[in-house]
């Protein structure tokens, strides 16, 4: 029986939905982190439990022929990018073999592998257009950079290989003017201090930045001194925002935004549209994937232009703006009241007046539109990880959509979802996994149900 600090002799032989390697080892699962498929390996043992244990890689004895070159100096420590040891081409096969497994496993669906379509990224290097930077004190200097792997310990770093080069240049102006000014960060633990985080957004199809200060109170110090700065820079800084966030929270925005310059955040273009984004708006973190992403929900919709349909989460409502041209009429629902409010005006600025916005939960419109029967002819779903909720699944059932696109960041809860909605006659027609997060163990998933005919008690609103 293996016990801690042991060192064995392993071969990692899968590669499990958290990125982690997985060898067995006198029949039990070790899980290894940062190795490939392939790799022949020291591992030392850090923990065991009754079937399985975890361990790091105390030396590669044969590296997979998956593995290359790491390029990126705090990979050990960060994270972030789990996959980053591994050929682009082989991180692919991984995604879609996790979302296959999941499909099969979770949701009993009767697909093969090789009909789940996969849609890489076309940019691998500097595609998030999002960062939110902790900010600290090491005992000598205030730093900004990312959380280690699984703590609170923030690791200084301005390096990202995921995210735009300049955002650097941003946090390090913004930690010489605290340095400067004697602003204190936050610190975790007494609850003391006055920056949190550092939260930058970039359009990339406009080049508008926004930067926004999550503090704990409602005034920065020779605020304007900041301004002036931030302003100087050479990027298109549009918006300057202060989040005020108080709590004793892992959440990183609080509730109060206040601007301090320009707008409450970007303006960009998504799939040919100009899309307003608030700072507490979500917005895809990879512009030209969530193209691609929004482009196949379209094709998998096959719209003729007379449907009426209804979307669910919408966010901005950059995939109804996408649709809209496409079909008759959309109705669309997002809980978030600044969400809605830029969907509103992105419809306007994009002179479409086919889509209702409704600022509500997801399940009490669903809900209410069930009970008055009205019918759609296509239903676009696109929740956060946890998947739909039970109440706004059985008001699908009730309204009875012919086609259902449900497009996912966690292809588990999907397959649950997907397993729900077959119990009531919906079947999976098609697939994809589309790569909007290269080189970390995400990837986002768009699938085609569809139920035949439409539920002849149900009435054809005109709108
Ligand atoms: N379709 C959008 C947003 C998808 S993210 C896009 O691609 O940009 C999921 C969205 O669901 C978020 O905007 C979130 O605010 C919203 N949301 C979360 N819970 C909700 C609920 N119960 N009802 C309605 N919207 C919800």
């Amino acid at each position: 029986m293996i016990k801690k600090n042991d060192i064995i002799n392993l071969e990692i032989s899968d590669i499990n939905h958290d990125a982690s390697g997985v060898g067995k080892y006198e029949g039990m699962a070790i899980f290894v982190p940062q190795t490939a498929i392939g790799d022949i390996i020291d591992c030392k043992i850090l923990k065991v439990n009754k079937t399985y244990a975890y361990g790091k890689i105390e030396k590669i004895l044969t590296p997979s022929p998956s593995r290359i070159k790491i390029d990126c100096p705090v990979y050990q420590k960060c994270g972030g990018c789990s996959l980053r040891h591994i050929s682009y081409e082989d991180e692919l096969k991984i995604k879609k073999n996790w979302v296959f497994e999941n499909l099969k496993r979770i949701g009993g669906v009767d697909i093969s592998l090789e009909n789940i379509e996969l849609i890489p990224s076309p940019e691998l290097v500097g595609y998030r257009n999002k960062a939110q930077y902790p900010v600290g004190f090491d005992g000598e200097k205030i730093i900004a950079g990312f959380y280690a792997n699984h703590s609170h310990r923030i690791i200084n770093s301005d390096t990202c290989e995921i995210q735009p080069d300049y955002f650097a240049q941003i946090v390090n102006l913004i930690l010489r003017f605290m340095k400067e000014y004697n602003i204190k960060p936050y610190n975790e633990e007494t609850k003391k201090g006055l920056i949190r985080h550092i939260y930058i957004r970039e359009g990339k199809g406009t080049g508008e930045v926004m930067v926004c200060l999550v503090a704990t109170k409602d005034k920065i110090p020779s605020c304007e001194k900041l301004l002036r700065k931030l302003l100087n820079l050479p990027y298109n800084i549009v918006s300057v925002v202060l989040n005020v966030n108080s709590k004793d929270t892992n959440v990183i925005l609080g509730d109060k935004n206040i601007i301090l310059y320009g707008k409450d955040g970007i303006t960009d273009i998504m799939c040919g549209k100009k899309i307003n984004v608030s700072s507490m708006a979500f917005y895809q973190v990879n512009k030209l994937s969530a193209e691609n992403l929004y482009n196949k929900a379209i094709e998998y919709a096959e719209f003729t232009g007379n449907e009426n349909i209804m979307e669910l989460y919408c966010g901005t409502g950059t995939i109804s703006l996408a649709m809209a041209d496409k079909v008759n009429h959309i109705t669309a629902v997002e809980i978030i009241p600044k969400a809605i409010e830029n969907a509103k005006i992105n419809a306007q600025l994009n002179g479409i007046t086919n889509i209702d916005f409704i600022c509500d939960d997801a399940k009490n419109t669903a809900a209410k539109l069930a009970e008055q029967n009205i019918s759609f002819d296509t239903l676009v779903v696109d929740p956060p990880r946890k998947g739909c909720s039970g109440e706004v699944l059985d008001a699908i059932v009730k309204i009875s959509p012919k086609k259902i696109i449900y497009i996912s960041c966690n292809s588990s809860t999907l397959a649950r979802d997907i397993k729900i909605l077959a119990e009531h006659g919906y079947s999976l027609q098609k697939a994809s996994a589309v790569d909007l997060f290269p080189r970390t163990s995400h990837v986002e998933t768009v699938v085609l149900l569809s139920k035949g005919e439409i539920d002849s008690k149900k009435v054809r609103v005109e709108f």
